[in-house]
C-alpha cells in the first residue's frame, strides 16, 4: 500500500470528474466511500491504492495521482466490485478509462511490464487482426528484457497444442487496425512526454 508524502503537495483538477465520468459511462460521484470494492478485491495486494481510494482521488480531482498509480494497471476486470457496490457503480469501467487516459498519455511508470503485455497484445492484434500468443511474448520479452521467464510455462502450453507455431491472418485485419488507433484516442489526454513509449497502436517494426 502506498503511504503519501505528508508534505507533497498534490495539485487538483476540478474537471477531471467531469472527464472520468465521461471516458468510463459511470457517475464516480456516486461513491460514498462504503470500501466494499475494497474488501472484496482480489488484487488487492499488488495494489498502491485501493479501489475505494482511487474513486475518491478521482472525486478529488486528484489526477495525477491516480493516473501514476499502480492500482489501474492491477485491476484484473473480475467484476467483484462491481457486484457489491451498493450504489450500483462499475469499477472496471473505471480502471479501464483510467489506464486508457494512462496510456494515452505514456504513463506506465507505475506497471510497466502490464504496460508492455498491453502494448504487445495491440501491436500483435494491429498487425494480424487477431492474437498470436507467440509473437506476443517475443514482443513482450524484447520490451522487459526477461527472455528467460516463464519457458517452462511456454513449453507446456506447446506440448498441449495450445500455442499455434504459426499466426493466422483474419480478413480485414486493416479495418482492426483502424479501429485499435481510433480506440486509442482518448478524450481530453494530454500529450504523451517526448521520452514515453509509442502506445500509438502502430504496427511494431
Ligand atoms: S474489477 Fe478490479 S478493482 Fe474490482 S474487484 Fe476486480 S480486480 Fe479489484
Ligand atoms: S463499493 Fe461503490 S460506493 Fe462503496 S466505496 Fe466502492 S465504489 Fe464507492
Amino acid at each position: 500500500m502506498r503511504v503519501l508524502e505528508k508534505d507533497k503537495a498534490i495539485e487538483a483538477q476540478p474537471d477531471f470528474i467531469d472527464q472520468l465520468c465521461e471516458l468510463s459511462g459511470e457517475d464516480v460521484r456516486k461513491c460514498y466511500q462504503c470500501g466494499k470494492c475494497t474488501a472484496g478485491c482480489p488484487v488487492l495486494e499488488e495494489m498502491d491504492l485501493t479501489p475505494s481510494q482511487v474513486m475518491r482521488a478521482a472525486q478529488c480531482g486528484l489526477r495525477d495521482l491516480v493516473l501514476d498509480s499502480r492500482t489501474i494497471w492491477c485491476c484484473a476486470g473480475c467484476q467483484t466490485c462491481a457486484a457489491r457496490c451498493p450504489k450500483g457503480l462499475d469499477l472496471c469501467h473505471v480502471m479501464k478509462a483510467l489506464t486508457s487516459l494512462a496510456y494515452a498519455e505514456g504513463r506506465t511508470k507505475a506497471a510497466p511490464e502490464i504496460a508492455a503485455f498491453h502494448q504487445s497484445f495491440m501491436d500483435t492484434v494491429g498487425v494480424l487482426g487477431r492474437n498470436y500468443e507467440i509473437g506476443m511474448v517475443g514482443l513482450l520479452k524484447l520490451r522487459t528484457h526477461k527472455f528467460f521467464d516463464d519457458i517452462a510455462l511456454g513449453m507446456k502450453l506447446f506440448a498441449k497444442g495450445k500455442l499455434n507455431l504459426f499466426p493466422e491472418y483474419v480478413k480485414g485485419s486493416a479495418e482492426v487496425r483502424r479501429l485499435i488507433k481510433e480506440g486509442l484516442k482518448v478524450e481530453g489526454a494530454s500529450a504523451p512526454a517526448p521520452s514515453a513509449p509509442n502506445h500509438g497502436g502502430e504496427a511494431p517494426k
